[in-house]
């Protein structure tokens, strides 16, 4: 029986994603028996988090790394160490950076809520985020315009929650971050490749460790040795609430060596076929029009896009909710609920779960002819 069926919870089909709202992720049995593991035993955290920040750097290119307890955790502290570098007394008195520069300059498009607001990550690392230009056009000269005296970093949000037309590119970031000596803090918390904005030249780049990768409720920011290393001292500041656990480090190196053995490219095939036959399946439903299409932010996802047609006398809100409320409850992805769309993500859906799909679409659809 499930853990959480024992406490009277319903099961879940999660066919939106990684999302926190569904508990994150669901981790590989490896990955799983690596949390167990930790979990009984004492280590020095200070030596895991070296170990474990030198095994990540390996994993990514970068001269030195942390893990976190998620990429929100990574915005926070990276800003921290922008704001509060390694002096004890201002890491202790932060979010408070009264009397210090502060500021952290943002294309307007990347200042995002990915569930929490990019903006409010920088305030409780002590900084105050700067927007530059506008939300769907944002020219380097915006950027430029935007630093001053009291600047401490540049910040780019690589995520299909950001604006993707019009947006200041990261190398233009990058090489504007160079021309003054600030940091580029780079959030690319379900980015599937670990390597290349490191190897661009972002200085601090932070990834979450429940998305693309695969592992536990965890994270982790990888960059240059001494920006990293004042991140690390964060944790004696406002990393004190954002603590990141034994058994999470643990899961997230675990994920970490199975994701660098997995074949990504063939899983993506993998996906995409499956998504090729539960289209075909859907197309036979009144009311409901399907393709296969590929991730937004260009990442190789490949989803099934239902159209809600006008023919089927329901809204995508309302089948939404009919999916919800079931048991088991059904999540679709929803970000284009609003213009009639529902997505169906293969990455988090269990083998055979798109039966149970496609039978309750019937049901909710065939309940509507009846009403
Ligand atoms: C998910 C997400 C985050 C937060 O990641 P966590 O690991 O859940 O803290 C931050 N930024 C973006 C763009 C995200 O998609």
């Amino acid at each position: 029986m499930s853990v959480f069926a024992q406490w009277g919870l319903r099961r879940v089909i999660n066919a939106s994603g990684k999302m926190t709202a569904l508990g994150s992720s669901a981790v590989a049995p490896e990955v799983a028996s690596a949390l167990a593991a930790a979990a009984s035993e004492y280590v020095i955290m200070d030596e895991l988090l070296r170990v474990a920040g030198e095994r990540i750097a390996r994993a990514t290119g970068a001269e030195f790394a942390v893990p976190t307890m998620g990429a929100a955790a990574g915005i926070v502290l990276s800003v921290a160490a922008c704001v509060a570098g390694k002096d004890p007394v201002a890491i202790e008195s932060l979010p408070d950076s009264r009397g210090r520069p502060n500021e952290v300059v943002l294309p307007k498009g990347h200042s995002v809520h990915f569930g929490g607001a990019i903006t409010q990550m920088i305030r409780l690392g002590g900084g105050m985020a700067v927007e530059a230009g506008h939300a769907n056009l944002v020219l380097a000269e915006h950027v430029e315009h935007s630093i001053t005296p009291r600047t401490v970093a540049l910040f780019y949000c690589k995520s299909h929650h950001a604006v993707q037309k019009g947006m200041v590119s990261l190398p233009e970031m990058i090489e504007i971050g160079k021309r003054h000596g600030l940091p580029v803090i780079v959030d690319a918390a379900a980015e599937e490749d670990l390597k290349k904005y490191v190897a661009m030249g972002a200085d601090l780049v932070c990834y979450s460790g429940g998305k693309a990768i695969g592992g536990p409720t965890s994270g982790f920011i990888c960059g240059r040795r001494d920006l990293v290393e004042a991140c690390v001292l964060q944790y004696r500041g406002v990393g004190r609430a954002m603590k990141v656990s034994k058994e999470a480090i643990s899961g997230l190196l675990a994920a970490l060596e199975l994701y660098e053995k997995r074949d990504h490219k063939a899983e993506a095939r993998r996906d995409r076929e499956r998504m090729e036959r539960l289209v075909e399946r859907l197309n036979t439903l009144p009311g409901l029009r399907a393709r296969v299409i590929q991730d937004e932010a260009g990442r190789e996802i490949y989803r099934a896009r239902i159209e809600v047609l006008p023919e089927s006398g329901l809204d995508a809100r309302q089948i939404i909710a009919h999916l919800e409320t079931g048991d088991p409850a059904i999540f679709t992805r929803n970000h284009y609920a609003n213009v009639g769309i529902l997505d169906i993500d293969p990455r988090t859906l269990l083998p055979g779960q798109e039966d149970l799909i496609v039978e309750r679409l019937r049901e909710v659809l065939k309940g509507r002819e009846r009403a």
